[in-house]
């Protein structure tokens, strides 16, 4: 018979870095369009496992000279194949105990809500009155901060005391009632450093505009992070002034490079989704370096991540008259290749 501990053994020896149980009752009064019960109105339990990234994979952004890792090894890989494989293995060893249970990983792509929380416009339909839209998005890092896995940063994101903010979430929920773990309160780990909110090239994240919600029985509060800017900035493309044009991004003459991109055109995706050029710099690796700096987390270098000066790079001979290019062109994206493949 499986027990918390032996659940938390088997995620382990799988591949999971850190592993936290909640119990379901700490969902009460969630939105129910990321409400977990709108899934498995019997669940009893949501496991949370953590998957670090390598801080070698933050390197070669961190030094301006290899750029892929961080968003295959560190964003893509780990989240579309590393993860999926140890949820995965774990819902089987839960399900041969007669429990039902489901491995969840990141598959927001189908859910009924955008990235502020609204229901997006003729999507989808409730089955019947009191349901929530198909799909439900149970939020990764409130259902960790619910298991007692980490806390939810001033930068919104996880912060776990073995690795800081340098990990991709997976959760499940079953149908088995498991031990479970105390919630962290929040300001364990985060001290208001406001690091992540001077390095973000993008300016996403307001010091002073937060959000404030109750969770798990603690008032919780992060940036209100500007989701739109940063789905802009974070890929190494900073809007032209209006009348010009830039040709960082495929499909819009309305971006050109950032200083934190050394690339004239945005590259290609990497396993689907990664294209993190920005290198997470003020929201990961700004606050992983605070938190170092506090000696708050658990994986501990022998060598502080930032080693030398930081780069920036001088665009100001960027010219637009030559960047235009056409569609089909390999280092672009899957579509556009895809549509050459079709022509
Ligand atoms: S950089 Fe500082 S304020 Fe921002 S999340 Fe990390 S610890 Fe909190
Ligand atoms: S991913 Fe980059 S642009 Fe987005 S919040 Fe983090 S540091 Fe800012």
């Amino acid at each position: 018979m499986l027990d918390a501990q032996r659940v938390k053994e088997l995620a382990l020896s799988m591949g999971a870095d850190a592993v936290s149980i909640g119990s379901i009752d700490r969902w009460e009064g969630a939105p129910i369009q990321m409400d977990p019960r709108q899934i498995m109105p019997e669940a009893k339990s949501v496991i949370a496992m953590a998957f670090r990234v390598m801080r070698g994979s933050l390197r070669g952004v961190e030094e301006g000279t290899f750029f892929s890792n961080y968003s295959s090894m560190g964003y893509g890989g780990i989240t579309y194949l590393y993860m999926p494989m140890t949820v995965i293995n774990l819902a089987k060893a839960i399900e041969d105990e007669g429990y039902e249970a489901i491995p969840y990983g990141h598959q927001s792509d189908w859910r009924a809500i955008d990235g502020v929380g609204k229901l997006r416009k003729n999507y989808s339909k409730a089955v019947e009155p009191g349901r929530a839209n198909p799909d439900v998005m149970v939020q990764l890092r409130i259902a960790s901060y619910l298991a007692g896995l980490g806390e939810i940063g001033f930068s919104k994101m996880l912060l776990t005391p073995q690795f800081g903010p340098r990990q991709r979430v997976g959760i499940m929920i079953t149908e088995m009632e498991l031990e479970p773990d105390p919630i962290m309160a929040p300001g364990t780990l985060c001290n208001r450093c406001m690091a992540c909110v001077r390095a973000c090239p993008a300016g996403a994240l307001s010091e002073t505009e937060t959000v404030k919600v109750k969770l798990g029985g603690y008032d919780v509060e992060w940036t209100d992070i500007d989701v739109k800017l940063c789905d802009e900035t974070f890929t190494g493309g900073v809007r032209v002034p209006k009348g010009e044009k830039g040709y960082y991004k495929p499909g819009s003459d309305q971006f050109k490079p950032a200083w934190f991109s050394p690339f004239y055109k945005k590259p290609r995706n990497l396993y689907n989704t990664g294209q993190a050029i920005c290198g997470s710099r003020g929201c990961t690796r700004a606050c992983m370096i605070s938190m170092e700096a506090r000696g708050v987390i658990g994986n501990k270098f022998h060598q502080p991540f930032r080693r030398r000066k930081t780069w920036s790079i001088d665009w100001s001979d960027y010219d637009p008259s030559k960047e235009a290019r056409p569609i089909g062109d390999p280092l672009y994206t899957h579509a556009e290749t895809e549509k050459k493949e079709t022509d």
